[in-house]
């Protein structure tokens, strides 16, 4: 069964475990890539100084399968940061980065390991005073990891394991990542101790102190209720007064925490899809439609007959992922807006996998997009396809029309209209009707200008994308309508 969350770090370039012993060797081998996982590594050097050895002491350096800000895109390569109490220079390397940079796994740890240490020991009095995560985000100070060269006077770092396994990734990561990306966010995570009491049965009346936030959190429910009241008090003065600290810093902490317990995407996909929705207002170029494409095909592997938890992955919240985000249901007609028929059809059936229910629909985008991208043959073939496998359906009809329209045939638009019509309204599908109607409408004459067939096809082809917010309301009720009748 684990197997099927893990898969084999490869490269074309070469071997990217080289030069690890084992067993770091075989941990990273094989990383549990489906989950939020970090494996903690020590860096050590032949020759270091008083100032870099401290700093070196300090270093907790950590692989991680799951960046916790893989939404907020672009995101570094690596990202470290500075605790004290005890002092702790934090570093995070996303276990896809070393193949990323076109890099051994141990050369980039090293130089990540490295660039920490030389760039904490330079700045070493406000490292150990505590200011130095403000200095940064003030742009006083620079990133441990701004410079990942910066260390290379240290030499490769030889990498030994400290963490005997995959751990979970738990709000400590979370905390230092955020700290990293949106400077330091003042939550009091000290013990808390509550007064006194004397109801047995109650472990703040039993004197315990709690960890915080998830340590008391948890007891709340088992407090007597003066207790209850008054956790919760300290749950919303601490909470409240990190808010007031750092309003953007504490947004992402909690989304992150929200989301670590949510199914998630490998290989840093999240990010490289993380702006994809904004293809809704600015067409892309072809070139990054079609490496889109590929990224989708990727993610979609993933989650077969699980459209939800591949919508929940892409960053969609958990209330609203009923359906697929609007950006991935129109991507197979703006591939083929563009010309690129092949990725078009290789999209649908990726996502006709993750959500077999809704294949009709991805199939009939794929005729409108040959259509519209000029591949005729293809997109009548398609068309012919679609109807003999959903015939009953009344999307696979209109998109027929849809496809043929765009073809610039009239009459043969209309025939399928004329049949969709006749289907919605067999089906009392009321709202379908209305969207049949607008179609058939729009395939009226207006002008005698308007109906010769050269500039019908360029009204035809410059025919603006669909409303995306009808194509949403659809599915929903075609679902609720399904639903009702059983
Ligand atoms: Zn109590």
């Amino acid at each position: 069964m684990l197997c099927g969350y893990i898969r084999r770090v490869t490269s074309e370039t070469g071997d990217p475990l080289s030069g690890l012993t084992d067993p770091v060797r075989r941990l990273l081998a094989e990383p549990p890539v489906m989950e939020p996982k970090l494996l903690e590594l020590r860096a050590i050097w032949p020759r270091l100084t008083p100032v870099q050895s401290m700093m070196a002491d300090a270093l907790r350096m950590c692989m991680i399968t799951w960046d916790p800000l893989e939404l907020h895109s672009p995101r570094p390569a690596a990202f470290g940061t500075v605790n004290t109490g005890p002092l702790e220079l934090a570093v995070y390397l996303p276990f896809w980065s070393p193949a990323e940079q076109g890099t051994t796994i141990v050369a980039l740890l090293s130089a990540v390991a490295s660039a920490a240490v030389a760039t904490a020991a330079a700045r070493h009095p406000a490292v150990t005073s505590g200011r130095y995560p403000q200095l940064v985000w003030q742009g006083a100070a620079p990133d441990l990891l701004s410079d990942l060269t910066s260390g290379a006077a240290l030499g490769l770092a030889a990498i030994e394991l400290v963490s005997p396994g995959w751990e979970d990734i738990g709000l400590g990561a979370i905390a230092d990542i955020v700290q990293q990306a949106f400077g330091p966010v003042e939550l009091d995570r000290s013990m808390v101790e509550l007064t006194a009491g004397y109801h047995p049965g109650c472990p703040a009346c039993q004197g315990s102190r709690f960890g915080f936030p998830a340590e008391l959190a948890e007891a709340t429910d088992t407090m007597c209720r003066s207790h209850r009241s008054e956790a919760q008090k300290v749950i919303r003065g601490r909470m409240n007064r990190a808010k007031a600290s750092n309003a953007e810093g504490w947004a992402a902490l909690s989304d992150a925490s929200a989301r670590l317990g949510r199914s998630h995407l490998p290989n840093g996909l999240a990010t490289k899809l993380a702006n994809a929705d904004e293809a809704m207002y600015v067409t892309p170029e072809p070139r990054e439609l079609a490496s889109r494409a590929r990224l989708v095909i990727e993610a979609a592997s993933w989650f077969p007959g699980r459209p939800q938890d591949l919508a929940i992955a892409l960053g969609e919240d958990p209330a609203m992922a009923v359906l697929l985000p609007d950006w991935l249901m129109n991507l197979v007609l703006q591939l083929g807006r563009v010309g690129l028929g092949a990725e078009a059809i290789a999209v649908a059936e990726a996502l006709s996998r993750v959500d077999p229910e809704n294949a009709a629909i991805f199939y009939g985008d794929v005729a409108v997009a040959l259509a519209e991208g000029g591949l005729a043959e293809d997109a009548r073939a398609r068309v012919a396809d679609n109807l003999a496998r959903w015939p009953g359906d009344l999307w696979v009809r209109i998109h027929a029309g849809d496809a043929i329209a765009a073809l610039g045939d009239r009459v043969g638009a209309w025939a399928h209209f004329e049949a969709a019509l006749a289907m919605a309204e067999e089906a009392g599908d009321l709202p379908g009707r209305s969207d049949v109607m607008e179609r058939i409408i729009s395939l009226e004459p207006r002008s005698g200008a308007e109906t010769s067939s050269e500039s019908d096809a360029q009204h035809q082809s410059t025919r603006p994308p669909q409303p995306v917010v009808r194509y949403q309301q659809r599915k929903r009720q075609s679902r609720a309508q399904r639903k009702g009748r059983r």
